[in-house]
């Protein structure tokens, strides 16, 4: 979210190691060393939710888990832990996807990051730490038909994955003091307290930021001073993944492999490419033996006695599921692959957060993160106070996030004709059971207050061609339970190549009369007070404009994507078009799971690294739970 040319700002020389002493320097493995060892489980890509797993799985000394990932370590460097760094879009570190052309976003190619590094994702994520509602996890146990997906089973795990810190407390307006301290017993507490990831909150706040949130009090919008506790609604202070002491990213390469990297049973191997799944070639169920892989330009094969777990994230999952023989019989057939399991799921029902914004001017004096970019005095003084307390701006983040439900959102004529329309679009539209079933609960949603459709970022900063010497807050607003569906699928044998990613963007014209009612509102909150008089003008999109302009405005993009991508290889039965079941074994084989955020079978209203740490987690006490019997998934 939050992106600084951390460079201009930086002299990188000038700081100290950052990164845990017991993770820095590590020399990498040798492939062919690694290659040698038969492991019990082999963890496809070292991202969020592999490393998280391998690392759960290696605490069992009986076990040998080897873990392959393309990308490098990036520990101990500064782009990686500064909170206000971003390194998005650095080839170095991002994988730097961009989708097909959107025929309904005016043909643009729409940047999809995903983290290319030991720790995947969330080594250059947003830093975003919360949860969704209740509801949205209960509704994985309707599509997957398994009920220990479901809130109830994922809040341990979630709550097993996060170290909650109460300091510094939360200062947002609106808050009662007992709730700000967040410390009290008396209070309902369902935080995690014990777990690898850090979740603090930000020690430095703009008064933008109140004025923002009193609006929105103004407005109705309550703030919601427990977001984690299942309701999820309202405006509320967004905790983060920094650990807070040390004013540093927490991720999953500086956590939860750090714990575990001096273990003998555990080998992780980094710039390596696994390009398929290798397959038993005898009768009966789908047995994964192991995997091919390519590191300094050779192909290696490693073996697996137990299991072989995709982890590869939600573009790259689907891929190796393809490009090992399985996914649609027709696809595979086009691209003279032989198919071991027929199953068109694989690749369908991609979804993703599409967000647009609005940018204001704020008037002369009024200080944002903008100073950064404007005053080399003020960015000097943030260097050196980070150098020296770990605090002040580059170890802060934008944080008033607000969750909205549809109703919450607009007028009641107005939900009724966008009820109307999504029904019209779901009976002309939608094909296939899964998709029927996620409407259903989505149609439910609209109309209740506990589950979100909206979401609005504030960002304390311009981000449309800020001009110089000025501040701004901009609000993103994005729809989060969108009914457009897209795809990701190969178009060729060579892994190397990337899949053809192929949001569906605003395809449903309900998606984008959502967006176009999220753009008027965020334009009521700015000419609404407090904020309104910190405004001096609205630059982007021109003011006034008629609902065809904003519509115009959103298909050309001045909006941005959200990076969420989920659901390619999603959790429900294999007759509704699903991928997995509820152990997350691959339908039709024995021994192949998936564990990352494909998985998820519905779009969720939170940002999505802690229910992706819980479903590693989750999947992580399936397995050492299960492994001695493996089962056939039918
Ligand atoms: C730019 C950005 C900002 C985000 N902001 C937030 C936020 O603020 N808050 C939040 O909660 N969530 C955020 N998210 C989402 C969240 O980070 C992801 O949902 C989550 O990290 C995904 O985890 P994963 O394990 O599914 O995939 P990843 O973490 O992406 O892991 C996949 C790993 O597999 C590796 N890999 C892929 N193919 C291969 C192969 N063939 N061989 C070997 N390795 C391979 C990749 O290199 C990668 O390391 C953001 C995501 C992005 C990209």
């Amino acid at each position: 979210m939050f992106s600084l040319s951390l460079r201009r700002y930086l002299a990188l020389g000038y700081l100290v190691s950052l990164a845990q002493a017991s993770c820095d320097n590590q020399a990498p493995l040798d492939p062919g060393r690694f290659s040698r060892i038969e492991y019990d489980y082999i963890i496809i890509g070292g991202g969020t939710a592999g490393i998280a797993l391998s690392a759960r799985l290696a605490e069992d000394p009986s076990l040998v888990i080897g873990v392959i990932e393309a990308g490098t370590s990036h520990a101990e460097d500064p782009l990686v832990d500064i909170p206000s760094s971003s390194v998005v879009g650095n080839a170095t570190y991002d994988w730097n996807f961009v989708s097909t052309s959107q025929r309904h976003a005016q043909g643009r190619r729409v940047s999809l990051p995903r983290g290319k590094m030991l720790g995947g994702s969330s080594g250059i994520n947003g830093l975003a730490w919360g949860r969704a509602s209740k509801p949205e996890y209960d509704s994985w146990s309707v599509l997957s038909g398994d009920g220990t997906w479901s809130w109830k089973g994922l809040l341990p795990y979630m709550q097993k994955a996060e170290n909650f810190s109460a300091v510094p407390t939360n200062p947002y307006p609106g808050i009662s003091g007992g709730q700000k301290a967040r410390v009290s017993h008396d209070i309902p507490q369902e935080d995690g307290y014990n777990g690898p990831i850090h979740a603090s909150y930000n020690s430095v706040y703009f008064q933008v930021v109140s004025a923002v949130v009193e609006t929105l009090n103004g407005l109705g919008v309550k703030t919601n001073a427990e977001p984690q506790s299942g309701d999820a609604t309202g405006v509320f202070n967004t905790l983060v993944s920094v650990d807070r002491e040390e004013g540093v990213r927490s991720y999953a390469a500086s956590t939860y492999y750090c714990s575990r990297i001096a273990n003998r049973n555990y080998r992780v191997l980094t710039d390596a490419m696994v390009t398929k799944i290798l397959f038993a070639k005898s009768e009966g169920p789908l047995t994964a033996i192991g995997v091919e892989f390519s590191a300094n330009g050779q192909l290696f094969n490693v073996f697996a006695k137990k299991e072989v777990v995709l982890a590869a994230g939600a573009v790259q999952t689907p891929q190796l599921l393809e490009l090992s023989g399985i996914g649609n019989r027709t696809l595979l057939q086009s691209h003279g692959i032989t198919t071991l399991v027929d199953l068109p799921g694989v690749g369908e029902n991609l979804q993703e957060h599409l967000f647009s914004g609005v940018q204001f001017k704020l008037k002369q004096g009024i200080q944002t993160f903008d100073l950064l970019r404007s005053d080399p005095a003020f960015a000097a003084e943030q260097r050196q106070i980070y150098q020296s307390t770990r605090g002040g701006l580059l170890a802060a983040t934008d944080n008033a996030f607000t969750f909205l439900s549809l109703k919450g959102l607009v007028s009641e004529d107005r939900l009724h004709e966008l009820l109307a329309l999504f029904d019209l679009e779901d009976h002309t539209k939608s094909t296939g059971p899964l998709l029927r079933k996620q409407n259903a609960l989505n149609r439910r949603w609209f109309t209740e207050d506990n589950v979100a459709t909206v979401e609005l970022i504030q960002l304390s900063r311009g981000i449309f061609n800020p001009t110089p010497n000025s501040s701004y807050v901009t609000i993103q607003g994005g729809i989060v339970h969108p009914s457009s569906r897209g795809s990701v699928h190969i178009t060729t044998q060579d892994a190397f190549v990337a899949p053809e990613i192929d949001p569906a963007f605003l395809s449903r014209d309900f998606d984008t009369e959502v967006l176009l009612d999220i753009i008027k509102y965020i334009q009521l909150v700015a000419q609404t007070e407090p904020l309104a008089s910190m405004v001096e003008e609205q630059t982007d999109p021109v003011p006034d404009s008629a609902d065809d302009e904003i519509i115009r405005y959103i298909r050309a993009g001045s909006g941005v994507c959200d990076e969420m991508v989920h659901g390619t290889a999603a959790m429900a039965s294999r007759e509704d078009g699903g991928v997995v079941d509820g152990s997350l074994r691959v339908h039709g084989t024995a021994n192949l799971r998936v564990v990352d955020a494909s998985i998820i079978p519905i779009q969720m209203a939170c940002h999505t690294q802690q229910t992706v740490y819980a479903i590693a987690e989750k999947a992580a006490d399936m397995i050492k739970n299960q492994h001695i019997k493996p089962k056939y998934s039918g």
